[in-house]
């Protein structure tokens, strides 16, 4: 991983703590709002004039401010139409990408979780959510007229969003949830919330300078459980989006609004006999590694046919990952959990030490003794099914392999580890009963079959990103349409053309 630039990194959050009071320099004249034009028919549409600069830049320490400021500007973007929100998706995405290098290093430097290179990726990559083409509407004709069904926005969406990737969510967000014609209000993760607001801000300054939309994102500057209450009471906030672990979701779910739920995942993948070793092994690695395993859609555990399972563990030791001994892993997983001992003798539960989180495998290797070659992207070793590593939901660029006699054990081990969250479930096999078998009874949102994890996702898999996948509340992976109500116009015995 390449070091973080600590200057860079100071420069801009300095920027961004002096400037958020006051106006920026660079900023350029705001433009009146994009508004429908007056077509010159003598009806009642006019445009109206541009909103004062306040300076704010959607960064608020209130969370009713925040709230009540999205709200004004949804009533904005109202105004301005479907360019303005063709507009904003522009903005959001030519942005992530530009500054991805920047913006990357400083939720790193932030967060102290995952690596470099894919943080840079992940904002790159913003370009391939979907936008405003998602909201076509469904239109039906028949002898008694026609009826028109639209996707209408809700009005302001109260967003959580992770530490795991603070500003790829926060910006794939803005473009799903603005794209359908609403307003946001983040209440980001405590320890990613600095990162975030730079990103807001400078979002906020060219969306305002391009569309004299102010707060079209807000985001509580200092968020806690607290803000995250009075964000979704505020009566502004019409539905939830929340992004994180069992905590949040079901925080959010208790709070009486809609909520679309992103929870938590522990995907297992199960590999065969008729798989492509290499392939498999290859495409563990890469999706396993990916940003340390920070991925809620990350292969955590394997489960492998025993006829199988050497040839896998030795593909993956020639393609970068790293095999421990059994000292190795106890002394890793001594270091990486810590194990409550359980009532009446039972084996107890075993919580994630926080510091291995998103750390680079030389951090892991080091805690179980070994030095590993630089390059490394992953280690592994073989495990039973009731280890730790498989049954928590780790997010450590360790993967633990066990060994299964059948499909049925593979499929059952599967389900088990999955924990019935429904998030993401991964094969290797050419085996068509296999193929069928886990996908009926995983139940996943995503299941990919001889891939990595990241093709669910569009990333070398057809189909679009998002990086808030609806599990348990069953949306799915979120685009444009998830934000919106759908209304319906209808005509009786006219307009039918035919
Ligand atoms: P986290 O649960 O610690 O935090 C997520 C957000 O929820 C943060 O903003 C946090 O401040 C807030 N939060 C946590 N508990 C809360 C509570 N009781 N009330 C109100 N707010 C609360 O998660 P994290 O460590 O930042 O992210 C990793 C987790 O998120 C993993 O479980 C991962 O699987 C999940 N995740 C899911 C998706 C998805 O699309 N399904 C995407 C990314 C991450």
């Amino acid at each position: 991983m390449s070091a973080v630039n600590e200057t860079l990194i100071r420069d801009v959050v300095a920027d961004v703590l002096a400037r958020l009071g006051g106006t920026p320099a660079a900023a350029k004249p705001a433009p009146a709002p994009a508004a429908k034009a007056d077509c010159g028919c003598g009806g009642k549409g006019t445009a109206s004039s541009a909103p004062a600069l306040r300076g704010k830049f959607g960064i608020y320490a209130d969370a009713n401010e925040a709230c009540a400021a999205a709200h004004e500007s949804f009533l904005q973007l109202q105004k301005a139409g479907v360019a303005a929100r063709v507009k904003i998706v522009e903005i959001v995405k030519a942005m992530a990408e530009a500054n991805a290098e920047t913006w990357g290093r400083i939720e790193l430097e932030e967060t102290k979780i995952g690596r470099l290179d894919h943080k840079i990726e992940k904002l790159k990559i913003i370009k391939l959510v979907p936008g405003v083409e998602w909201l076509r509407p469904d239109a039906r004709s028949g002898d008694h007229g026609i009826t028109l069904e639209e996707y209408t926005p809700f009005g302001v969406v109260g967003a959580v969003t992770p530490s795991t990737h603070s500003i790829p969510t926060l910006s794939g967000n803005i473009v799903n949830i603005c794209a359908a014609g609403n307003a946001v209000v983040f209440n980001p993760h405590p320890s990613a919330a600095r990162c975030a607001a730079v990103a807001v801000r400078a979002y906020n300054e060219a969306i305002f300078r391009e569309t004299g939309i102010e707060n079209i994102a807000t985001i509580i500057e200092k968020p806690s459980m607290e803000s995250f209450s009075a964000m979704c009471k505020h009566e502004a906030v019409r539905i939830l989006l929340v992004t994180g672990g069992p905590g949040v979701v079901k925080a959010a779910m208790q709070t009486g609004k809609r909520a679309i739920c992103a929870g938590p995942g522990n995907p297992p993948v199960y590999v065969d006999d008729t798989a492509c070793m290499k392939r498999a092994a290859k495409a563990i690695i890469q999706g396993a590694s990916y940003d340390n395993n920070l991925l809620c859609i990350g292969e955590k555990e394997v489960f492998a046919l025993e006829n199988i399972a050497d040839k896998l563990m030795e593909q993956m030791s020639q393609n970068g990952a790293v095999k421990l001994t059994n000292a190795q892993l106890d002394a890793l997983t001594k270091a990486a959990f810590t194990i409550t001992p359980g009532q009446g003798g039972g084996c107890g539960h075993a919580s994630v030490n926080k510091d291995f989180i998103g750390k680079d495998p030389i951090v892991l290797a080091k805690a179980a003794g070994l030095s590993i070659p630089s390059g490394t992207q992953l280690l592994f070793a073989e495990t039973g099914a009731d280890h730790p590593f498989v049954v928590e939901e780790q997010m450590m660029p360790f993967l633990p392999i066990t060994r299964v006699k059948s499909l049925e054990e593979g499929v059952a081990r599967s389900l088990e580890a999955e924990h019935g969250y429904k998030h993401t479930s991964i094969i290797h096999s050419h085996d068509l009963e296999a193929l069928t078998q886990m996908g009926r009874a995983l139940d996943t949102t995503l299941f990919i079959k001889n891939g990595p994890c990241m093709a669910g996702l569009g990333l070398g898999g057809e189909g679009y990103l998002s990086f808030s996948i609806a599990t348990p509340t069953g949306e799915g992976v979120s685009n444009p349409r998830t934000f919106t109500r759908v209304r319906r116009c209808v005509m009786v015995d006219n307009l039918k053309i035919y």
